[in-house]
């Protein structure tokens, strides 16, 4: 057999970011804090607590929804699904089942073999489970629960099986990542568990594919990471492909993937949905959607960065610069307000992209926030100087690490730093006649028609006035001298 083709559905399970549990009151902001210390009844599941639906996060779950082109039930309610494992400590998981907040949505995407549609079967809204670290204490090893994120909001968001590759399954992710941040409504965070990645892959003969057949899946959970996901795809398919043309068959299962060893580990074989005996929750409502109510949260939809891209091409940046300065929310809006302050577009992106973000990596600068970046508006105000020429590009490279110490204007900064531009003929004059007479082999090279040994004597002149030569001014008045005698 020669050809295989793959087939992989994708899910994802990302906590919202509300201030509170799906259920309770309890602060949904842990990180960090002692274990158990946020925590109450609802959420330990005591005998006899009522739990009452987050509007925040159903507000999320919404507005995620019409995002990823969901249309929104009119009702829906919260199920009961049944399973015993210690972090959950009810013996139960609230979650939707039968009518999610979103169903039969997609996300387009642009690949090297042009557009591709990946179809969102459903996105719904459940809680978390709690946190199991398993300890060794003298010799005995005991599993401690820590039930500061059981009860905190999740959101599933699962595919159709259409992506065909690893890589459209990694640029998916990518793209639904973009849209959860960008609606401000989850970190986007893998590194933390914030958002965890599930995929299933099966493979199939072109026949097969033709007449609508799909072979055993076998799903691969808890990969943290992009290139995680990348890795067990494509092992996967190879592991699959290897069975079937050995004879053997594949057993539809749930994996697990061991990064180190970069193999799929067997976990168990797979639940079926009867499993689980989903009921709707009887101490809870259920809920109704009214077009109104829908047409409410659309109205909040923030703008998603496709959007913001677009935006960027129609001031004139190339599509790469595009991505780049809308790779967060924060940093685009910085952009923007940066903008704002004066300073063409070409200048402000470059200064941006080059110079700051230089500073940025330098000092480990988190992109989320731009709060440790000089103020926005002196950035413009920087750009605008520099297309002045104000400011020279050697200046601009001694001023930043300043604004970004100092939190200084930029006039504050050049008064502290005596920095200003060298400009005009009375002082710059005395300085190219004496670069040129101790360079007098590169004059006559100059002379003589070797047009680029014209930027060696602009780097002499410039850097006898320690970068503070105005570089218009020393082009000019540089030919002037040269073309003299
Ligand atoms: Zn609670």
């Amino acid at each position: 057999m020669s050809e295989w083709l793959t087939v992989i559905g994708i899910e994802v399970h990302t906590q919202l970011l509300t201030r509170s549990k799906m259920f309770c009151s309890c602060d949904n902001n842990y990180a960090g804090d002692e274990p158990n210390t946020h925590v109450c009844p609802v959420c330990l599941g005591a005998p006899g607590m009522l739990p009452t639906v987050n509007a925040q996060a159903l507000e999320y779950g919404i507005m995620a929804a019409l995002a990823l082109d969901c249309s929104v039930p009119e009702f829906s309610w919260f199920e009961r699904k049944n399973y015993p494992y210690p972090d959950l400590v009810k013996g139960f998981q609230l979650t939707q089942y039968a009518y999610p907040i979103g169903a039969h949505g997609k996300v387009d995407l642009e690949t090297d073999h042009g557009p591709r549609r990946i179809g969102v079967r459903r996105v719904h809204l459940e809680e978390d489970t709690a946190k199991n670290t398993h300890v060794t204490v003298a010799g005995e090893s005991y599993s401690l629960v820590d039930c500061n994120r059981a009860g905190v909001p999740l959101m599933e968001i699962v595919t159709e099986p259409d992506a065909r590759s690893s890589e459209e399954a990694v640029a998916y992710l990518k793209k639904l990542r973009d849209v959860l941040v960008f609606l401000g409504i989850a970190s986007g965070k893998m590194e933390e568990g914030a958002m965890r990645l599930e995929a299933n892959i099966s493979v199939r003969t072109p026949a097969e594919a033709a007449a609508g057949v799909l072979r055993k899946r076998c799903e691969v959970k808890n990969l943290n990471s992009f290139e995680n996901v990348r890795a067990a795809l494509e092992y996967e398919r190879e592991r699959q492909i290897a069975a079937y043309e050995a004879g053997e068959e594949i057993q539809q299962a749930t994996l697990g993937w061991d990064s180190a060893a970069g193999r799929t580990v067997y976990q168990r074989s797979k639940e079926e949905a009867q499993d689980y005996r989903y009921f709707p929750e009887p101490d809870l409502p259920p809920l109704r959607f009214t077009a109104a109510d829908v047409d409410a949260v659309r109205a909040k939809l923030p703008e998603l960065r496709p959007a913001i891209i677009a935006r960027y091409e129609a001031l004139g940046l190339d599509r790469y610069r595009a991505e780049l300065l809308s790779q967060t929310r924060a940093l685009a809006t910085y952009f923007e307000t940066a903008l704002a302050g004066g300073g063409k577009v070409e200048r402000v992106a470059n200064l941006l992209l080059g110079d700051l973000l230089a500073q940025v990596n330098e000092r480990q600068i988190n992109l989320e926030e731009t709060t440790a970046l000089p103020a926005a508006g002196e950035l413009g105000r920087l750009a605008q100087q520099w297309e002045a020429g104000e400011v020279t590009g050697p200046q601009v490279k001694q001023l930043l690490p300043r604004l970004f110490e100092t939190g200084e204007t930029v006039d504050a900064a050049k008064a502290a730093l005596g920095i200003r531009v060298v400009g005009g003929a009375d002082e710059l004059l005395p300085i190219i006649e004496a670069v040129l007479a101790a360079n007098a082999a590169a004059v006559a090279k100059v002379k003589a028609g070797e047009q680029k040994v014209m930027g060696f004597l602009v780097g002499q002149v410039m850097k006898a006035t320690k970068g503070q030569g105005a570089p218009g001014e020393v082009n000019r008045l540089l030919a002037e001298v040269l073309a003299r005698d």
